[in-house]
């Protein structure tokens, strides 16, 4: 591991474009900028060296329940639900344009805030970009079914928008999670309101000022900001909110889907997960360990599909340990606008303290530490930074085996033959990813099928394309977004009925 400094970033000139009411960024609500209803701000930093780079509003119940009556206002008198998909699709591919016009804004932006390097921003505004222009044209394309019935009727379905969309994101992918929860829902002619992580809102605010230059009609889209407990609660409690969409932890899941029984709306969780990396001895060698170390240290680890259980046949396990432990302490960690940072900081000092009490647990419970395992001083002591961490010598029932640890943290499970692979790579509650690496493509198949997970990979780790559907099995969630069951996931279903033999039936009172 090698630490790579850097001064510290402009965060004025990065920040430049995002819109401010009396120096403090706002919430975009009814097509308007507005502050907390109770004046509250939040100070927002930099993970790399701690410091504060923007004051932002801390929205609460009140500003949450103002935006949802601004977005119930949109749908049920606006012209967003009733315009044609071809002119809803026309304003999509124009916000694509723009997010691609101020694609190195947005990089910096989410480098400055996440801390993740300008290598992985790069790819979450390209993709941003293209899953608006993904679900443009899906808007226009044929969604409905039409049915052979026995009687003299014409009978077939449209897929209509649900409403008003509640969507509460993390930190993680600060401008691609919104994307992710703001494309689907407003190509099948929702309204939303949108909240972001209260970490990370501030990509989210310059996307919301791109909403309002191409004149979207007010209260289409509404970013409140503010904490989960409150802003969050309220859109996912609320009677006048159509769908809650969430994307977070497992626990926060669990609150939600209980707060949505209220009016029993509509819900989509994508939740954590601790997914396997199964490596065979047949593997090709060099592209395992590459992917294993892309799987876990990707954004320091901080993503829900993160390869977090390297699962290894144990006559490879020695020669592909000292091969990955050589790589990983070679990993080059510091500030994400240096262009040699390969790997940023844990988002916050509450996170990163869970990253360790997670190191300590594995270390308490006997595995062996392989490397890592410490903060970084010297000159990145201010930042957030976890060496790239990696325990051998795990059993299954240890914590940093079974609970999601999402930071650089990386377990090594040993197996046999293929039936034990399977059972270990099943064996958590979550069941969100996993891969297998091996050149018997039989067998690869064979494990895919068993393994209990919505997103899997042969011979590859991470790579998500907005065409296919994302989402997890077991406690990793309960539905899909992308392609086109995201879509769906946005649309009620209605059926019509048309009488093709109009004449009385006689059934009553002859
Ligand atoms: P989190 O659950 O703490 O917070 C996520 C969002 O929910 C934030 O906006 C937060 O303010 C809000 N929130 C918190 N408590 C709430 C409540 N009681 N009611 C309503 N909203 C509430 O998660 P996090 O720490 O921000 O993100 C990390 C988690 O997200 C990890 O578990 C990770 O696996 C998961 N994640 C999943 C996916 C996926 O696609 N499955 C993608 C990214 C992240």
């Amino acid at each position: 591991m090698q630490a790579v400094s850097h001064p510290p970033a402009n965060a004025d000139e990065i920040l430049h474009n995002v819109p401010r009411v009396d120096g403090v960024v706002p919430m975009y609500v009814g097509g308007a900028w507005r502050l907390a209803a109770d004046g509250a701000t939040r100070d927002v930093c930099n993970p790399a060296n701690g410091l504060a780079i923007a004051t932002v509003a801390e929205g609460g119940a009140a500003d949450a329940e103002a935006a949802i009556l601004a977005a119930r206002r949109a749908f049920d008198d606006g012209p967003w639900g009733t315009m044609s998909a071809a002119d809803r699709a026309a304003l999509l591919f124009k916000l694509a344009d723009a997010i691609d016009a101020h694609r190195e804004e947005f990089m910096r932006i989410d480098t400055l805030n996440n801390g993740k390097p300008l290598r992985e921003t790069e790819y979450d505004a390209v993709d941003a970009a293209n899953c608006f222009r993904y679900y443009a044209g899906l808007a226009t394309k044929p969604h409905g079914q039409t049915f052979d019935v026995p009687a003299p009727s014409q009978t077939f379905t449209v897929r209509e928008p649900i409403g008003v969309c509640g969507q509460i994101v993390p930190w993680n992918y600060p401008l691609l999670m919104a994307v992710w929860k703001l494309a689907p829902a407003l190509a099948a002619g929702n309204v939303c309101v949108l909240k972001p992580s209260e970490l990370t809102p501030l990509s989210t605010i310059r996307l919301a000022a791109l909403f309002e230059e191409l004149e979207f009609p007010a209260g289409v889209v509404n970013v409140v900001l503010g904490p989960g407990a409150t802003v969050g609660h309220t859109l996912a409690a609320s009677a006048l909110v159509d769908k809650i969409a969430f994307t977070g932890g497992t626990k926060t899941g669990r609150s939600i889907m209980h707060d949505a029984t209220s009016n029993l709306k509509k819900i989509s969780l994508e939740l954590g997960g601790k997914s396997p990396n199964v490596v065979f001895a047949d593997a090709d060698f060099d592209t395992a360990v590459d992917y294993a170390l892309f799987g876990i240290f990707a954004n320091a680890g901080q993503v829900c599909s993160a390869g977090s259980r390297l699962i290894l046949q144990r006559s490879l396990h020695d020669r592909f340990v000292e091969r990955l432990v050589e790589r990983a302490q070679k990993i080059r960690v510091g500030d994400g606008f240096d262009p040699q940072t390969e790997m940023g900081p844990i988002i916050s000092p509450v996170h990163r303290e869970r990253v360790e009490s997670y190191i300590r647990a594995g270390e308490e419970e006997g595995a062996q530490l392989l490397c890592g395992g410490n903060r970084l001083g010297g000159p990145l002591a201010s930042g957030n930074f976890i060496a790239p961490t990696i325990f051998d010598d795990t059993s299954p029932g240890m914590r940093i085996v079974q609970e999601e640890i999402f930071g650089p943290v990386l377990v090594v499970q040993t197996f046999d033959d293929e039936a034990q692979a399977v059972a270990l790579a099943n064996d958590t509650v979550y069941g969100l990813a996993g891969a297998v690496f091996t050149n018997d493509i039989a067998k690869a198949h064979r494990v895919i099928r068993k393994m209990r997970a919505g997103i899997t990979w042969i011979n590859t780790y991470h790579p998500t394309y907005n065409e296919a559907p994302w989402g997890g099995y077991k406690q990793s969630g309960i539905g899909r977004e992308l392609g086109t069951y995201g879509y769906d996931a946005y649309t009620e279903v209605k059926q019509i009925n048309v009488n093709l033999d109009v004449a009385p039936s006689g059934w009553f009172g002859q």
